[in-house]
C-alpha cells in the first residue's frame, strides 16, 4: 500500500494528485522553499517548508532551497547559515539544489530588457510619491504615467544607465506596462527594478539596481522548473502578476511545466508574534536575548529551549493545510511536544527548594548505589546508579507539618516512598529560632530497598530526592509566554505588540541536581521528575555548573 494513503487529504495534496492523474510524473513534482535571509526562521516557516518539502518527498519529487535575496538592505549571511541549519534540523535536505535569487540577477536583467524591447516595460521618472498617487486606489482606475509611452529605445538607454550607476536612488524605476485600470493594484504597472546603492551580501557592489521581489520570485520559479509554487495567502493577489511575467518573457519557451502558485493560510500561534519585523524589534529592543532566545518562536530559539524536530513536524502535520486564517493554540504545539518528550526524555532528579532530611538509622559515611531507570517509556535507555546517604534533600513543598486531609506526601508520622530508594518516615521536625522548618529527622525501612513495600503496606506518595553530599549546583531558567495576550494578530486599536510584553517571561532559579545531569548535552530531552521537561542550554553555564532551560511543564491541558 502507498504510505501516502494514510495521510489526511488537504487541498494541496488534492491538486497534486489531480495533476498526477492528468499525466504529471510524480517524480516531476518540484517545489521550493523561498525564505528571505533577513531574519531567522520561525515556526510559521516550519509549517511552510514542511509543506514544500513534504509534498515533493511524498511524490518522489524535489524541493529546492532558494534564498530570495533581492533586498540587500536587510539581508545577511548569518541568516543564510541559520536558515540552512534550521531546515536540516527538521530533517529536510535540498541536496545539490541550494539557490539564490541573486544567482539569477544577470538573467533577470536580460528578461527585463526583453520586456522593454517588446514594449511591455518602460522607465518611469515619477517620484515614489507620484507613483503612488497615479496608481490610485481600489475601486477607481489609476492614471497612466506621463512616461508610459516612452519609446523602448529611450527606456533601454535609461535602464542601462541605471545599471551603470549614473542616477541617484529614486530617480527612475523600470515598470511593467500592464493595466492602469485593473481592479488589482498589483497589475497597475508595477515596478520591476529600482535603483539601490547598497552592497549585497553575495554580489557585493556589482549591482546598483535590484529586481523587485514580485519580478524575481516568479521568474526564479520558472528558471528552476518549479511545478507547484506553494506560499501563503497574502500572495494570492500577486498571482496574476506572476503569471504575466512568465507569460510575457521568453522564459515561457523554456518551460516543460508552467509553475502554478497555490496559497495556504499562515500559521498564527496564540501568545506569540510571527512577523520577522516584530521579532527583529524584540531583539533590537533587548526584550529577548537574541533571535535564539528560548522564548522566541524561532526554530533556533525552540531548539535551544528543548523542542524536538519530531514534535514540530507532528504539529505541522496536525494543524493541516487550509485556506482559512485562524489562530492556533500554543497548547496544541505543547501537546505535540509533550507526547514526543514523554517517549524520549531521560528521567532525572533535581530539587528546586531543598529541605534537609537526616536519616537517623543510616550510618554516617555509608553510601548505597541504587538503580534508577532512565526512561520507563523506553527500555533501551537503560538505567543509572544514584547514591543514597545519611543526609538527603527533598523538595520543601513535599513536606507539611500540619497537612490537610488529602496531603499524602511527607508529614510527621507519615511515610512516603523515596523514588528508586526506600520508604521514609518522618519522626521529628527541627526548627530555627524563627520557627522555620530547617531539617527533618527521619528513618527508612531497610527492607524496602528499591522502593518496594515489604509487607504490602500502603504508601500513597513517591517523592524525588538527592543525596546531599552528591548533589551538584545548577541553574534553571523557567519560561512563560512572551506575551500576555492570546491573539496577537488582532490588537485593540491604538495598541502595539510592546504593550503586551509579559514582564515575567523569564525567571532563574538556583537548584541542585543529580551528578548524571552534569553529563547532559544541549538538546538532549530531560525530564526532572515530577517537575517539567528541560534541556541543557547551549550557550550559558559550564560543565561544572550547567544551565537548564525548562522546555515545557508536565501538565497537558490541551483539549481538556
Ligand atoms: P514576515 O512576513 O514575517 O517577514 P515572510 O513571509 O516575509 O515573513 P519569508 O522569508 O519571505 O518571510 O518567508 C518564506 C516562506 O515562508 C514564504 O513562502 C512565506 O509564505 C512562508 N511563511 C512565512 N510566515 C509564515 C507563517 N506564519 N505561516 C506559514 N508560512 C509562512
Ligand atoms: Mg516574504
Amino acid at each position: 500500500m502507498n504510505e501516502n494513503e494514510n495521510k489526511p487529504m488537504h487541498f494541496i495534496r488534492q491538486i497534486i494528485a489531480e495533476d498526477i492523474a492528468k499525466g504529471l510524473e510524480p517524480s516531476a513534482v518540484h517545489t521550493r522553499f523561498p525564505p528571505e535571509p533577513n531574519g531567522c526562521l520561525h515556526i510559521g516557516h516550519a509549517k511552510a517548508f514542511c509543506i514544500d518539502f513534504g509534498m515533493a518527498l511524498e511524490n518522489g519529487g524535489k524541493c529546492n532551497l532558494r534564498f530570495d535575496d533581492t533586498n540587500p538592505d536587510k539581508e545577511e549571511t548569518r541568516f543564510v547559515e541559520s536558515i540552512k541549519e534550521d531546515v536540516h534540523w527538521l530533517g529536510f535536505d535540498w541536496e545539490d539544489r541550494l539557490y539564490y535569487a541573486s544567482d539569477y540577477f544577470e538573467k533577470l536583467y536580460s528578461l527585463a530588457e526583453e520586456l522593454i524591447m517588446s514594449g511591455k516595460a518602460y522607465v518611469c521618472t515619477l517620484s515614489p510619491e507620484e507613483f503612488k498617487e497615479y496608481r490610485g486606489v481600489p475601486g477607481q482606475p489609476g492614471r497612466p504615467s506621463p512616461w508610459r509611452d516612452r519609446p523602448p529605445e529611450e527606456s533601454l538607454d535609461l535602464f542601462r544607465r541605471m545599471r551603470a550607476g549614473e542616477f541617484e536612488e529614486g530617480a527612475y524605476v523600470l515598470r511593467a506596462k500592464i493595466d492602469m485600470a485593473s481592479p488589482n493594484l498589483h497589475m497597475r504597472d508595477p515596478a520591476i527594478y529600482r535603483i539601490k546603492k547598497a552592497g549585497h551580501h553575495r554580489t557585493g557592489d556589482k549591482w546598483c539596481i535590484y529586481p523587485m521581489y514580485d519580478f524575481a520570485h516568479c521568474l526564479s520559479d520558472a528558471i528552476e522548473g518549479i511545478t507547484h509554487s506553494l506560499c501563503t495567502l497574502e500572495f494570492e493577489v500577486h498571482r496574476p502578476l506572476y503569471d504575466w511575467f512568465i507569460d510575457n518573457t521568453s522564459i515561457i519557451k523554456t518551460l516543460k511545466v508552467h509553475p502554478r502558485q497555490y496559497e495556504f493560510a499562515r500559521l498564527n500561534l496564540s501568545h506569540t508574534v510571527m512577523s520577522k519585523r516584530k521579532l527583529q524589534q524584540l531583539v533590537a529592543d533587548k526584550i529577548v536575548d537574541g533571535w535564539d532566545d528560548p522564548r522566541m518562536p524561532t526554530l533556533s530559539g525552540m531548539r535551544r529551549r528543548g523542542y524536538t524536530p519530531e514534535a514540530i513536524k507532528d504539529f505541522c502535520e496536525t494543524i493541516g493545510v487550509t485556506k482559512f486564517n485562524s489562530l492556533t493554540e500554543l497548547a496544541l504545539l505543547e501537546h505535540c511536544l509533550r507526547s514526543d518528550l514523554n517517549k524520549k526524555a531521560l528521567r532525572r532528579m533535581a530539587v528546586f527548594d531543598p529541605l534537609e532530611v537526616e536519616i537517623e538509622n543510616w550510618e554516617d559515611g555509608k553510601i548505597d548505589m541504587l538503580d534508577a531507570v532512565n526512561n520507563p517509556e523506553d527500555e533501551s535507555a537503560g538505567s543509572r546508579k544514584i547514591a543514597f546517604s545519611r543526609r538527603i534533600y527533598i523538595e520543601r513543598s513535599d513536606f507539611m507539618e500540619n497537612p490537610p486531609k488529602k496531603f499524602f506526601r511527607l508529614s510527621p508520622g507519615n511515610e512516603v516512598r523515596l523514588r528508586y530508594a526506600y520508604l521514609l518516615k518522618c519522626n521529628k521536625v527541627v526548627k530555627d529560632a524563627g520557627g522555620n522548618v530547617v531539617k527533618l529527622l527521619c528513618t527508612i525501612d531497610p527492607a524496602s530497598r528499591g522502593g518496594s513495600s515489604p509487607d504490602g503496606r500502603k504508601v500513597k506518595a513517591t517523592i524525588h530526592w538527592l543525596s546531599a553530599e552528591h548533589a551538584k549546583p545548577a541553574t534553571a531558567r523557567l519560561f512563560e509566554n512572551l506575551f500576555t495576550r492570546a491573539d496577537m494578530t488582532n490588537l485593540p486599536e491604538g495598541s502595539d505588540v510592546m504593550d503586551f510584553i509579559n514582564p515575567e517571561s523569564l525567571s532563574e532559579r538556583e537548584i541542585i541536581v543529580e551528578p548524571a545531569l552534569l553529563e547532559a548535552t544541549p538538546g538532549t530531552p530531560l525530564q526532572f521528575e515530577r517537575n517539567a521537561y528541560f534541556t541543557v542550554d547551549s550557550k550559558l553555564g559550564s560543565r561544572e555548573h550547567p544551565v537548564f532551560n525548562r522546555t515545557v511543564t508536565l501538565k497537558d491541558s490541551y483539549g481538556k
